[in-house]
């Protein structure tokens, strides 16, 4: 039967992405040698690593703007401590909406001051603060344009000076924005990417340089973009499972195209979970994730019959998260509107049999 996976990471990935990277693994590019026992230093590797960070920019409209990408390892707690360690001076602005914001604030603070400009904590994170100011003595700024866990997403971004740091994790690549407002964009691939296992960074060059301590070098951007992301062995995999991923969008047509499926997706769920009285949305309406959408049965008793309406549908990783609870459903971009029909389909089928 045909599984319906909702998971919020690791995920579902394209169905042609996984053949080929299946069959890279028995044999990469004809050579009688898998991908991951050759060296990441062939050419063949050296190939996927370029095309994989030329991709990522192409995709983001970043190309010949003074951006880098970088496909680094430690996901995307690392670069919580790393944009900081490279970033920090003094004072840092963090707007708190979830739990790895909170996280990113946590490891900023051993670098610098932080201020927390907007916060959305009082409300169990389930709106994006709005109207707060930023300082204008920040180093940079920090946001996290889709909490995955609460299931909001910053909408509108603010008009500031200030560098703009975005941690972009669960939701890259799945809608279009003017990603040159900002001046570092991270992500974990295991989203709309590729396995676990690598991160991509987006460095707007020249913020760098400006802080005062020694970075080591593993932590430290410029000694990554210098290397060309191979100042050690790559996760060769995970990126080249990312560059397979990057050039089924581009195939598509790009963010353009899958954005106006993923607005699809999310509005058939939505729709349901506004119209059904056994559902209520756990977001602030404005503030709905496109990509994980969390909601609560209102008859808690019900909790066992629709579980079971899911499992036999094949639905997979609508559980949520623990902090929480209800459920979550998280439509990446690979995700078909297929399998969102499927899961409205079981919605409303609850609510016939009462
Ligand atoms: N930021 C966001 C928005 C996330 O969703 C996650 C993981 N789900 C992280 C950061 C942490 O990522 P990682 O597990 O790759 O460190």
């Amino acid at each position: 039967m045909k599984k319906h996976n909702f998971s919020a990471g690791p995920c579902i990935l394209p169905q042609e992405v996984m053949k080929k990277a299946s069959e890279a693994v028995l044999d990469f590019n004809g050579l009688g040698l898998s991908l991951i026992e050759i060296s990441h230093r062939s050419k063949d590797f050296v190939a996927v690593m370029d095309k994989a960070r030329s991709l990522s920019l192409e995709l983001l409209d970043l190309q010949d703007k003074g951006y880098q990408a970088l496909f680094l390892q430690g996901g995307a707690s690392m670069e919580f401590l790393m944009v900081a360690y490279n970033l920090l001076e003094k004072k840092a602005g963090y707007l708190n909406t979830g739990t790895w914001a909170d996280k990113a604030i946590k490891e900023a603070r051993i670098f610098g001051e932080v201020v927390e400009v907007g916060s959305s904590k009082d409300k169990n994170y389930n709106y994006i603060p709005k109207g707060y100011s930023v300082p204008t003595d920040l180093d940079y700024l920090h946001l996290t344009s889709n909490n995955t866990i609460f299931g909001t997403q910053i909408k509108d971004f603010p008009k500031t000076t200030t560098p703009l740091v975005c941690d972009m994790s669960s939701d890259i690549f799945s809608r279009q924005l003017d990603f040159s407002q900002f001046d570092l964009i991270y992500a974990g691939a295991q989203k709309n990417m590729g396995p676990a296992g690598t991160t991509l960074v987006v460095i707007k060059e020249d913020i760098l340089g400006k802080v005062s301590r020694t970075i080591p070098s593993m932590l430290n951007y410029k000694v990554h973009i210098e290397k060309e992301s191979m100042f050690n062995t790559p996760a060769v995999f995970p990126v080249y499972v990312s560059m397979l991923t990057l050039e089924w969008l581009k195939n598509l047509g790009g963010i353009a195209a899958i954005e106006e499926v993923n607005e699809k997706k999310a509005r058939l769920l939505y729709s349901e979970i506004d119209l059904n009285p056994l559902f209520r949305g756990y977001a602030q309406k404005e503030d709905r994730s496109i990509m994980n959408a969390t909601f609560t049965l209102t008859e808690e008793k019900l909790k066992g019959v629709f579980d079971e309406m899911c499992k036999e549908a094949g639905i997979n990783g609508i559980h949520g998260h623990r902090s929480i609870g209800g459920y979550r459903a998280s439509m990446y971009n690979a995700l078909s509107l297929d399998s969102v029909g499927t899961l409205v389909d079981v919605m409303s089928e609850l609510e016939r049999k009462g």
